[in-house]
């Protein structure tokens, strides 16, 4: 494992965990000075640990396949997402971007939706992301369309079921903690849901800056990229493994996220001629975005995109490998 990643995996599913656990230990839910401080701080904590998500399924952290699986599926239960589920999907992503076999950019990427539906749904995906998100996952699950061989699905339901386990009990033991007089819950304990609340949301408009508006199909055309040199934007980009960095993500998807941003300059000075969406800022990224987000939420073909596509197969017979698609 590169010495880059240690700080990355320290700070912050430990930040995440620990750091809620000690907020709602050791402060009151009407201290706003407290709230103001770990609110934002516990959000970033959750929302990278999306960023640790994502490396662990293209099994880029380089430990053993026991602790990559193990901790993927544990991750999959407390986020609601099973592994099985998040590793198709975002294979799928990868091998078909943008195009109508882009399960992960739907309903942005699907011929069938209209635009008025799609202005509706992103801002659903965003304000509802954490209703939004499971939806999105979750249909390649159940969806009669979905192209995963039958004992793949199977393993995804018995995941889904694991997930439901693990919230019905957490939440029938706080129904049963109240009920019995051990705790007292009152509704300004809402507070203490707000962190990964407000980090599924962050994450479901990573998700649509990354690609939403743009047209290509091609992995660093079809892509925005944010490599900037202000210390806030490496920071940032820095903590959530470099996810930002993402046409490059794309093109090697198995290439360590410490070696992305020099990779996408070696790319940039051997093509002197090409114009690739690089932004300097998350900033501009978000306000190129947004722009998107009013005009027309579509990628690939809803964007614009009239390359043809009958090389496809069709979308129940599209197969993906991790071996021949992920790089
Ligand atoms: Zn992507
Ligand atoms: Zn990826």
């Amino acid at each position: 494992m590169s010495f880059k990643l240690l700080p990355r995996l320290i700070a912050f599913p430990i930040i995440a965990c620990i750091g809620q656990c000690w907020w709602m230990a050791n402060y009151s839910p009407t201290n706003m000075a407290a709230s103001m401080i770990w609110i934002p701080l516990l959000a970033y904590a959750w929302f990278c640990i999306g960023g640790l998500t994502h490396e662990i399924v293209h099994g880029n952290l380089n430990s053993t396949p026991l602790v990559v699986t193990v901790s993927a599926k544990i991750i999959g239960t407390v986020l609601g997402i099973p592994h099985t589920v998040y590793r198709e999907v975002h294979m799928r992503h990868h091998a078909y971007l943008n195009t109508p076999l882009d399960w992960e950019m739907w309903p942005y990427s699907d011929p069938r939706a209209s635009l008025r539906f799609r202005r509706i749904f992103v801002w659903f995906d965003i304000v509802f992301a954490v209703v939004a998100t499971p939806i999105i996952w979750g249909r390649i699950c159940f969806s009669k369309e979905s192209p995963v061989p039958l004992p793949i699905r199977r393993t995804m339901k018995i995941e889904y079921c694991g997930i439901a386990v693990f919230w019905l009990g957490t939440i029938g033991t706080g129904i049963w903690m109240h009920q019995t007089g051990r705790f007292q819950f009152q509704p300004e304990h809402f507070i203490f849901a707000l962190p990964p609340l407000l980090a599924t949301a962050v994450n479901g408009l990573r998700k649509i800056m990354d690609h939403v508006g743009t047209s290509s199909f091609d992995p660093l055309h079809g892509t925005r990229t944010v490599v900037g040199p202000s210390f806030i934007t490496r920071t940032l980009s820095f903590f959530n493994f470099d996810l930002a960095v993402h046409g490059p993500h794309h093109r090697y998807p198995k290439l360590e996220c410490s070696s992305l941003k020099q990779r996408m300059e070696e790319i940039s000075e051997a093509n002197p001629g090409q114009r690739y969406p690089i932004f300097p800022s998350f900033f501009a990224a978000f306000v190129d975005t947004l722009v998107a987000m009013v005009r027309n939420p579509g990628v690939g073909v809803n964007a614009g995109c009239t390359d043809d596509l009958s090389h496809l197969p069709s979308q129940t017979s599209a197969k993906v490998s991790s071996e021949t698609h992920w790089g």
